[in-house]
């Protein structure tokens, strides 16, 4: 199961994300000020995604929500199979 660290980039915080379905589709924000700007911190523990074939790397993309503010979700791609 593929754990991603962030950090907020407003408060500073970081934080862990347990993704338990592949190919889902999430929303992040920071726990502590919900703050939805965050930056990807790479983890010094790497995960191991079943036996390592082809490069399944989550997808980050950023894109405009209401308002103004922008927004990033994260997909997880699915095993290729
Ligand atoms: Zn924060």
């Amino acid at each position: 199961m593929p754990i991603f660290e962030f950090r907020c980039l407003e408060c500073g915080n970081i934080f862990e994300k347990l993704f338990i379905k592949t190919g889902e589709e999430v929303i992040i924000e920071c726990p502590k000020c919900k703050s939805p700007s965050f930056e990807r911190v790479i983890s010094r523990t790497n995960y191991v995604m079943g036996s390592g074939k082809g490069g399944s790397k989550p997808k980050v993309t950023t894109k405009s929500c209401s308002s103004g503010n922008d927004c990033m979700t994260l997909e997880i791609p699915g095993p290729d199979e």
